[in-house]
């Protein structure tokens, strides 16, 4: 084994925010990026967004709302760190993007508004976290502002997403009144102040909590501080790095982001604590970051970023190896070896052409067309990482056609943007119709723009009545005949031929799946 890939793996962090929209991700980022160097302007996540956005048609969708739905992937360095940070959208016209991006990472930060505690969405994404057990550090923020109360957010926490809290920071006062944290491990105070840069404050290193410096520092609040530690010493959970690798616990983080402050301690932390590239399972066997041979998967496709070259680029996420540039792999689906000459390493202000990466970093391909969601890439051994699934979507629309001579057209359109995981699409087993399946709504608009501009279809979209949606499938064919016989009213094929059951309520699914026992309904579909 390599001794220089394997101290290239030791330093990587390849990482995700989870939050709910405005809980402050993007400040959040923006902070991140400032220590690492890689940006110097506070708002330039925001502008660069937009000036991204502005290079096609259908981004300006986004733009025209001020959300952003494609996620950008961020390379920087912070002390001898490598860092990938995927950032997952935040508004709730989310796609399956959001979802998968977190197949990705190897932990995640979750950003919670203190005012606000845990949001409806917070909450979806913490699901899909568990589905891979990844493990999360946990920053609230907004401390500036009147909040809830520190324990009942930790208990909200705990309650809602069934992780237990253990903090690391803890506030001093809030809003008005906010002094600082006290880092609990450390035994150091960060005193605040508004828009103060915490990069320049080392924070101040006190003698324990009786240590006359607190009283003089921080007034009466000394003693609220020195009260708070003390129950937090009887009842609080101590910090056991093990459950946080195996996600049952979550560090916790005080702070305000906008201010920069208590953002290093979280850094910091984040750097020595996070896990590097690990293990990842395929259908065979499991596949070590430090194996020799290189490989990968897609767990991304975004179209158009160059309208002017209507190229898609296909996200990889190095699981082993070392990648170089110029090497040939082999594409296992199709069955044929490929030259990645030129992969695309994505810095936080521009992108650039690739010699080197390791597990953990994410490269981008140029793909016309032939690179799907799941497809891996290794030099020789056919693997198939698994734990790229598809996402049952939660919203439906029928698609018209408004000149049926194009239907032809609108069929391949529909297929390949359901390859590249754009959008979800079923045809019933009876009837003619076309039905779009996504996890946030927004997708439907982005797809008939997208259908416009790259494939000259020009459809529109009308309500369906349906609300839920689950792959189905049967050990027993004779049942799954029975199944497919009795329901086929409710009963359609998504674009890789999976039967799929659609449902009018989420009442109907639960009658459903009581009414046949033996039919198993998936929420998730592993893409194969
Ligand atoms: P996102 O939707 O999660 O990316 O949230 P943003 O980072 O865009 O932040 C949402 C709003 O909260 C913006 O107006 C931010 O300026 C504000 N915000 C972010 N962090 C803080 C903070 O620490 N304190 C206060 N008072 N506002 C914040």
């Amino acid at each position: 084994m390599s001794k220089q890939l394997e101290a290239e793996i030791a330093r990587r962090r390849t990482f995700g925010i989870i939050s709910h929209p405005d809980a402050g991700k993007t400040t959040l980022t923006e902070k991140l990026l400032l220590f690492g160097g890689a940006i110097n302007l506070a708002g330039a996540v925001k502008s660069r967004k937009v000036e991204r956005h502005a290079t096609s048609d259908w981004m300006a969708i986004e733009q025209e709302r001020g959300i952003s739905v494609t996620t950008s992937v961020m390379k920087f360095t912070y002390r001898d760190f490598e860092i990938n940070l995927l950032d997952t959208p935040g508004h709730q016209d989310f796609s399956e993007d959001t979802y998968r991006v977190l197949t990705a990472v190897d932990s995640a930060i979750m950003v919670i508004d203190s005012a606000k505690g845990v949001e409806a969405q917070t909450e979806k994404l913490m699901e899909v976290c568990r589905m891979r057990n990844t493990p999360i550090i946990t920053f609230i923020n907004k401390l500036d502002r009147e909040g809830l109360a520190p324990l009942d957010l930790m208990g909200e926490i705990e309650e809602k997403l069934q992780i237990e809290c253990t903090p690391l920071t803890w506030p001093i006062g809030m809003g008005k009144t906010f002094k600082g944290v006290y880092n609990i491990l450390r035994r150091q105070l960060h005193l605040f102040t508004a828009g103060h840069d915490s990069r320049l404050s080392p924070g101040i290193t006190i003698n324990g909590l009786d240590d006359p410096e607190l009283d003089r520092l921080l007034g009466h609040q000394a003693d609220e501080l020195r009260t708070d530690i003390e129950l937090l010493d009887g009842a609080a959970n101590p910090l056991e790095y093990d459950h946080y690798l195996s996600a049952s616990q979550t560090p916790v983080f005080f702070g305000s982001a906008i201010n920069n402050f208590g953002v290093r301690e979280l850094l910091d932390t984040f750097v020595e604590m996070a896990p590097p590239p690990g293990p990842r399972q395929s259908a065979t066997r499991v596949v070590r970051p430090q194996e020799e041979a290189f490989s990968g998967f897609v767990f991304k496709i975004q179209a158009n970023m160059n309208p002017a070259h209507r190229d898609r680029i296909a996200f990889l996420r190095i699981c082993s190896g070392t990648f170089s540039r110029g090497m040939k792999v082999r594409h296992h689906r199709l069955g044929k070896d490929i030259t990645l000459a030129n992969a695309t390493i994505f810095m936080a202000q521009e992108r650039s052409h690739v010699e080197e990466a390791y597990p953990g970093d994410i490269i981008g391909l140029h793909n016309h067309g032939t690179i799907k969601i799941g497809d891996t890439f290794t030099p020789k051994e056919e693997l198939k990482f698994t734990g790229i699934p598809n996402f049952a979507p939660e919203h439906f629309r029928r698609v018209l056609l408004k000149n049926p001579l194009k239907m032809k057209q609108l069929q391949k359109g529909l297929v390949q943007l359901a390859e590249e995981g754009a959008i979800q699409v079923f045809r019933p087993i009876i009837g003619p119709d076309y039905i779009m399946g996504a996890v946030g709504v927004l997708q439907f608009e982005v797809t008939m723009a997208r259908l416009k501009n790259e494939y000259g279809v020009e459809a529109v979209y009308e309500p369906v009545d349906y609300q839920a949606a689950r792959w189905v499938s049967c050990g027993d064919r004779k049942k799954m005949a029975e199944f497919e016989r009795k329901n086929q009213m409710a009963l359609a094929y998504d674009a890789e031929g999976f039967l799929t059951y659609l449902s009018q309520s989420e009442w109907m699914l639960k009658f459903f799946m009581e009414k046949w026992p033996d039919v198993e309904f998936h929420k998730t579909r592993e893409n194969i």
